[in-house]
């Protein structure tokens, strides 16, 4: 108990002298476990941490413990999570820090049970463009993509399932996405399957109406890694719940990878069953946090040079500074600022940024997709009926796509909800649809204009 309150004085002291990402990522969850003249044992959650502590953080520590009187000879670090126990070996072992590429690489486990019929590519879901040397590591991001980084070596072995979670915009789905893209890669005949919460239960649903439960369970049941993004979706769907705990165990038992996103750790989910919450819990749980001003400011700065524009730092930092929560947010209002200048033939500046920044805080909260379908119509002067209606020709077709893509970043519709608003029965065109001008966007800015003259006059 008293050892307790000493190692929670040394916990106060370090919490003020690191920032507040690197003390959740990194001393939340430790205790004092012994102390003596010889040694103090501090119990760390993995082997990550235990890495990281030891690398980066030995000096803060010892001084620490020495200010509230622990002084010994040697201060160690114990792994404290179920695994270790089993495994003892497992705990010995050093991370390997080493890219993927040079790590040793283990062959994914392959499935035996034949295929199915669905006309689902095996690919489905992942994007090209997510990879981990895109993604900038900072103190808050640190553990889940040294997380990441062992899985794309040693699929399947260790840390399974991967369940990474924490807000909205800080780049679970890109880090989740980047291991399936280096697995895929590796093996282009393994069944790498990605996909979101919102998209699995909307499958299952239509599996049920249409009897074929069965194919689906063998399509997922199949894969070799199964990526689920966004798990609190599932929360109080019971039916659902139960066939992913089938298909969780199947994969499980067969040595398959299994990666998981949620917003909250599985203990906050509310109505998520204890068995799944048990499952997911099982193994390597990672607490991400929103990136802290460093970290944003290396994330905008290397965007920018993605796009051939190199920013100065004033307006990096600008940038930075005034969004904070979300990554998402800050790459929206990056790819404003490049479009606007673009547009212009400007060079981005401080005072254009604070401009646009200012707009974008004026916006009004509450536009409806109406608004943003009747808006895009009229910018391609096509009838509010034929974007909403049954035409195919090519010059309905793109604007209509470009609404649903809108519907989905301005408003965060669902897919289901994007495709009834226009008038589509099937989701999956929303999902292609949005995918697919978000892909062209990228590479075409005559496309990045024309969505943005669109928005302009949304908050005009
Ligand atoms: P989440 O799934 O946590 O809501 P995403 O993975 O979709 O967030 O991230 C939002 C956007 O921010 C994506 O475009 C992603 O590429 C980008 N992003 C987030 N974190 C980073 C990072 N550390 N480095 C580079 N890009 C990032
Ligand atoms: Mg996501």
């Amino acid at each position: 108990m008293q050892q307790d309150a000493l190692w929670q004085a040394v916990l106060g002291e370090i919490e003020l002298s690191v920032s507040h990402g690197s003390f959740i990522t990194w001393f939340k969850g430790t205790s004092l476990l012994k102390h003596s003249d010889e040694c103090i044992t501090i119990g760390v959650n993995n082997i990550f941490i235990k890495q990281h502590l030891e690398l980066r953080y030995g000096d803060i520590i010892t001084k620490t413990l020495a200010k509230n009187g622990l002084v010994s000879k040697q201060v160690e670090y114990k792994i404290m999570s179920a695994k270790s126990a089993k495994a003892p070996a497992e705990t010995e072992q050093s991370f390997n820090n080493t890219p993927p590429a040079e790590a040793p690489v283990a062959q994914l486990a392959r499935s035996t049970v034949p295929g199915n019929d669905l006309t689902h590519s095996y690919r489905q879901g992942l994007n090209e463009r997510y990879t981990l040397d895109n993604f900038v590591v900072g103190d808050s991001n640190e553990l889940a993509f040294a997380a990441c980084q062992a899985v794309t070596s040693q699929p399947g072995t260790k840390y399974n399932p991967l369940f990474l979670y924490g807000g909205v915009g800080i780049g679970k789905t890109h880090l989740i996405q980047a291991v399936g893209n280096i697995l895929a890669a590796r093996d282009p005949s393994a069944k790498v399957l990605y996909i979101s919460t919102e998209q699995f239960v909307q499958e299952f649903v239509d599996a049920l109406r249409l009897r074929k439960t069965p194919a689906f369970a063998r399509h997922y049941r199949t894969a070799d890694v199964l990526i689920v993004d966004d798990v609190q979706f599932i929360a109080g769907k019971e039916k659902m719940q139960e066939e992913f705990f089938h298909t969780f165990n199947a994969l499980h038992q067969a040595n398959k990878q299994i990666i998981i996103s949620a917003d909250k750790p599985p203990k906050d989910i509310p109505t998520l069953e204890d068995r799944l919450r048990s499952r997911f819990a099982g193994g390597m749980s990672i607490d991400m946090q929103i990136p802290d001003l460093e970290t944003r400011c290396a994330i905008v700065q290397t965007k920018a040079q993605n796009h051939g524009t190199n920013l100065e730092h004033e307006v990096v930092d600008y940038l930075a500074t005034n969004i904070q929560n979300n990554i998402r947010e800050l790459e929206g209002a990056l790819n404003q600022l490049l479009a606007y200048c673009e547009m212009r033939g400007l060079e981005p500046t401080l005072t254009i940024a604070t401009g646009l920044l200012n707009v974008n805080k004026a916006r009004p909260k509450h536009l409806s997709a109406k608004q943003i379908i009747e808006r895009t119509a009229r910018h391609f002067q096509i009838p509010f009926e034929d974007i909403v209606g049954p035409k195919r020709d090519k010059d309905i077709v793109v604007p209509r796509q470009i609404a649903m893509y809108m519907l989905r970043n301005e408003l965060k519709l669902s897919f289901p909800k994007i495709a009834r608003e226009l008038g589509r029965k099937d989701h999956t065109t929303a999902i292609h649809s949005v995918d697919k001008i978000d892909r062209e966007a990228r590479l075409d800015a005559s496309l990045r204009m024309t969505i943005n003259e669109i928005r302009e006059h949304l908050y005009a």
